[in-house]
């Protein structure tokens, strides 16, 4: 009796727990106490859900990342800001949003050609993983030769120093093309909650935008904050 009841409840679990698989829950562990035929086809059980997640996984990176530079891409980005906006409205907290739009770059791939365009954008992609310091700053690459940072927890106030290294990094960096060393530089709009007044993402953006307008149009190289129009110094 006890041994069928045993049976009945190892059988069970395994069917739930590929129900559940079967569903999409990859995270449905089987258990089983028993140490029979049912034991050792739950250990297969088991591994073949293992794989099944990592795959899952590996796909799921793939869909947000940008296969160039590594960063998350554009539609991660809308994902994100999303998420973190919804996150710091609740919270009372700030996120600021800075779009980057490198310099003149269409000269670059004109001069020098597409490769070196592409080795200047994966340089981009080192600058900003490398520049970010809190696991919640989020880089990614927005389109083009445009990226895009999101910083949680981040005021108007604050980013001024986060901007300021971004930019300084960009304009400090080289790519060897031959026996050349080419610096190129880039333009930043920044947006943060408070100074906009709201968790909107179509603000937010709209407003990152128009101060990345305003830079572009001050001569680039530099970066504006919306609504406060704040400039850098530029040490040139
Ligand atoms: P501005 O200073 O006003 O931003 O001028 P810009 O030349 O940087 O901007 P523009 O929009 O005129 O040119 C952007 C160029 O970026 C045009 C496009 O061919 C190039 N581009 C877009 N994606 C890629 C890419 O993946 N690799 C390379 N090498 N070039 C790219
Ligand atoms: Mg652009
Ligand atoms: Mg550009």
């Amino acid at each position: 009796m006890g041994i069928f009841y045993s049976v009945e409840h190892s059988l069970l679990q395994l069917i739930s727990a590929a129900e559940r698989v079967s569903n999409g829950d990859l995270d449905a562990k089987v258990e089983i106490e028993t140490r029979d035929e049912l034991y050792q086809l739950a250990c297969v059980f088991e591994e073949m859900r293992i794989q099944l997640k990592a795959r899952d996984q590996a796909l799921f990176d793939l869909a947000i990342t940008d296969g160039l530079t590594g960063l998350y891409n554009r539609k991660y980005f809308n994902d994100c800001l999303n998420l973190n906006l919804k996150n710091s409205s609740r919270s009372n907290s700030d996120l600021t949003l800075i779009i980057i739009d490198i310099d003149f770059f269409k000269n670059l791939n004109d001069t020098y050609g597409h490769q070196v365009g592409d080795t200047c954008l994966i340089e981009m992609g080192n600058i900003l993983t490398t520049v970010l310091e809190r696991e919640t700053d989020l880089a990614f690459r927005y389109g083009g030769e445009e990226f895009a940072v999101i910083l949680p927890n981040m005021s108007s106030k604050n980013c001024i120093g986060m901007t300021e290294k971004i930019w300084r990094a960009i304009r400090e960096s080289e790519i060897i093309v031959g026996v050349e060393a080419l610096s190129f530089t880039a333009s930043l709009g920044v947006a943060s909650s408070d100074l906009i007044g709201s968790y909107d993402v179509f603000s937010l953006i709209q407003a990152a935008d128009k101060a990345l307008y305003v830079a572009k149009d001050k001569g680039r190289d530099c970066f504006v904050m919306a609504e406060n129009n704040v400039l850098t110094e530029r040490d040139k």
